[in-house]
């Protein structure tokens, strides 16, 4: 037989899409159904799951250019402007 499990899909807090671009739409566990989403450009933000279409840049709310994963451990979608200077904010110095 097959037994009836519960499967877990990545939806967009936002806009409600599951789709990731994935042949498959459902996983056996949470992490692998966010591994996906991650994988797919997706991200998590402030414990919302947004896909790519729904991510703003964290600081100005323009269209990002980073999806999902951001540098470092800045976890957030950041426009091509704010991606640099979260990547500036380490101390460099400049002469
Ligand atoms: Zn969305
Ligand atoms: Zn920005």
């Amino acid at each position: 037989m097959i037994r009836p499990g519960t499967y877990y899909s990545p939806v967009c807090d936002k806009c409600g899409t599951t789709d990731t671009g994935s042949d498959y739409e459902a996983w056996a566990d949470e992490a692998a159904a966010l591994d996906e989403a991650i994988a797919a450009d997706w991200c998590e933000v402030d414990g919302q799951l947004l896909c790519p279409k729904c991510q703003v840049c964290h600081v100005c709310g323009e269209q990002p250019r980073t999806f999902g994963i951001g540098p470092g451990d800045n976890n957030v979608p950041l426009c091509w402007e704010h991606e640099r200077h979260y990547e500036a904010e380490e101390p460099t110095d400049g002469q």
